[in-house]
């Protein structure tokens, strides 16, 4: 199998009839990068920026920050490396910033937290810019959006912090920015929030949470969690359509880009790349090798005729089954 693995490494993750979809990693820590590169990641689609901040005692300093970052920049330079600010609350808290709330997953979690503090989110995407220099291969990515003010605010404070890093001497390019959607809001937004961006990434985790009042984390409700939902899959086929009309590249981060079953769909809807965990990404390729971009459409409409997620699960498998 390592031998398998390492021709797979080498190969580009394209179709039997030609079309080629890059496959990028979910990374949070430097090992993550490591086990990327081993399997022959062509980018960070979502590099989670809280995860070094939960492993210390306060908020790390600029300089901090910025030595955390140009690790990831370089380790994968010249291939892009996608920063997400700050996203705090809902399941994932900081010992040093407690927020206690009655529901934390409608609460003051992302980019709500970073509004309010925008100290927070300027030192931080201050960090990243100084991380990028020379290297310019940084992007920044805005989690839990869920209308426009909040993403004009956003791009106010990037370009604040962008003028500061200039102001100090540094020669650093403008990075491509791009909104998470993940907040079913932001599904009817996508064309609004496409247009003001340079990319879009959807973050299914939470869109299956969100548009299925299911939450992520509780067993007693795991079975109803389905990102092969009909209504899950009616809202991102649109987020490819709006996108892609604004001219927009967009991505895929939640745990479903790395389950063979979904990815072959997520291909047929027409994601640009797909971005999963670093173990996923052999399987994922292998199979997305072995399908032609025609047979992914045909089950793809197929699929979007199934009314329950159960007989799409079995549909999909039957599928893929046939397919050795
Ligand atoms: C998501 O919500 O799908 C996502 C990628 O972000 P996280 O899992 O970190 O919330
Ligand atoms: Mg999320």
């Amino acid at each position: 199998l390592s031998a398998g693995l390492d021709v797979l490494r080498e190969l580009p993750c394209v179709t039997t009839d030609g079309h080629r979809i890059p496959l990028w990693v979910n990374t949070g820590l430097l090992a993550d990068v490591v086990r990327a590169q081993e399997r022959g990641a062509e980018g960070v689609g979502l590099y989670r920026t809280e995860v070094p901040f939960m492993i210390k005692e306060r908020f790390p300093s600029e300089k901090e920050q910025m030595a955390i970052y140009r690790e990831q920049l370089e380790a994968f330079h010249p291939l892009p490396v996608t920063m997400r600010t700050l996203d705090i609350g809902g399941d994932k808290s900081l010992p040093y910033f407690p927020i206690k709330e009655e529901n934390p997953f409608l609460g003051w979690r992302g980019i709500r937290v970073t509004l309010d503090h925008p100290e927070i989110f300027l030192l931080q995407t201050r960090a990243m810019l100084k991380a990028s220099v020379g290297l310019n291969n940084l992007r920044i990515l805005l989690p839990m959006i869920s209308g426009i003010r909040e993403l004009e605010e956003s791009l106010h404070l990037i370009h604040r912090a962008w003028g500061e890093v200039r102001d100090e001497g540094m020669d650093v390019e403008m990075p491509p920015i791009g909104v998470m959607i993940e907040v079913p809001a932001a599904v009817y937004l996508t064309r609004e929030l496409a247009s003001q961006v340079d990319f879009i990434s959807v973050g299914s985790n939470d869109l299956t949470q969100y548009l299925l009042a299911v939450d992520r984390n509780n067993p007693r409700v795991a079975d109803l969690y389905d990102y092969l939902h009909p209504a899950v899959l009616e809202a991102l086929q649109r987020i490819v359509k709006e996108a892609h009309e604004e001219g927009k590249p967009v991505s895929i981060c939640g745990e479903m880009a790395g389950d063979p079953a979904a990815a072959v769909l997520l291909l047929a809807m027409g994601f640009d790349s797909l971005s999963m965990n670093a173990t996923n990404l052999p399987k994922v390729k292998w199979l997305l090798r072995q399908i032609s971009m025609q047979t992914a459409r045909e089950l793809l409409a197929k699929v979007m005729r199934i009314d329950s997620p159960e007989v799409t699960h079995a549909t999909v498998q039957l599928a893929l089954r046939n397919l050795g």
